[in-house]
């Protein structure tokens, strides 16, 4: 073993023995760890219906999340590129459009959890930058819209799926909303809400906060601020007059919440966040 393997290594399992003495408390109210998942780069602005000029950032972000809540936990995306093809050594790797260096384990693992300790699981949608994982999980309880995991689990679906990485989900204990919001945990602090339009049963987490208020993690509802302030809509949207429903619903959420929208792509949105062992509460 290298010294730089060494030292890597040794700040790992500080990092990992500092969380697990945090997370030995249970919380009195909800908190949010953010995962790093690497960027997507080099997407055409026109799929999202803008020229280069219009947009502050083209690249994006990938992220995900774990909300802890004294009742249980709930994962909320699982990454763009699975752990299993990532490099010991932190190096880049790239898929597609896709880059990433951090694997998602050893980030659940700093806020003290594994993968088996999860209570449930949930996906933004089955776009494969938000899916790499999803195997992981398959021993939570799934919460699912029904029009999305028809679609996943179709023949042969198309698009920008991949498959094989959440087929262990076909099998795990499913919590399947149609078309519905859930209260996560059953006192109204962890809800997630059924948001159809960039695929057919897409879904955002609205967490009540003791400082920060309410948060919305926004999933693919918007990928740039600018869709927020133009209203426009990308190109390869399920059902784009769903999405403006969804997106109507949500902004009226936030309005009367006060709260928070995490666009889950946006850079200057993920940047100012705390990661993990750090946390939002
Ligand atoms: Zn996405």
């Amino acid at each position: 073993m290298t010294w730089q393997r060494f030292a890597v290594l040794a700040t790992l399992v500080a990092a990992a023995v500092t969380a697990i003495g945090c997370a030995q408390q249970t919380p009195a109210g909800p908190r949010i760890y953010v995962f790093e998942n690497g960027a997507i780069r080099g997407l055409d602005p026109a799929l999202f219906n803008f020229t280069r000029e219009e947009l502050k950032e083209v690249d994006l972000v990938n992220a995900s999340y774990l909300i802890v809540h004294p009742r249980g936990t709930l994962m909320f995306d699982a990454g763009a590129i699975a752990d299993a093809h990532l490099k010991d050594d932190g190096s880049e790797v790239t898929e597609g459009v896709v880059t990433a260096s951090k694997p998602l384990l050893p980030q659940l693992a700093a806020a003290g959890y594994a993968p088996r300790d999860i209570t449930y699981f949930a996906l933004s949608h089955f776009h494969s930058d938000h899916t790499a994982n999803a195997n992981e999980f398959a021993s939570a309880t799934w919460i699912v819209q029904k029009a999305e995991r028809d679609f996943m689990f179709a023949d042969s679906p198309q698009g920008i799926i991949q498959p094989a990485t959440y087929a262990a989900l076909r099998n795990a204990e499913t919590k399947i909303l149609d078309n519905a919001d859930f209260d996560v945990f059953g006192d109204g602090s962890v809800v997630v809400m059924a948001t159809p339009g960039h695929t057919p049963g897409h879904q955002v987490v609205a967490v009540k906060l003791a400082n920060r208020g309410t948060v919305v993690l926004g999933g693919d509802l918007y990928h740039y601020p600018e869709e927020r302030t133009t209203g426009r809509i990308p190109t390869f949207e399920f059902n784009a007059e769903q999405s403006r429903v969804s997106r109507a619903r949500i902004e009226e959420y936030l309005k009367t919440t006060n709260g928070a929208l995490w666009i889950e792509h946006d850079i200057a949105t993920h940047a100012a966040l705390p990661k993990v062992p750090g946390y939002v509460d």
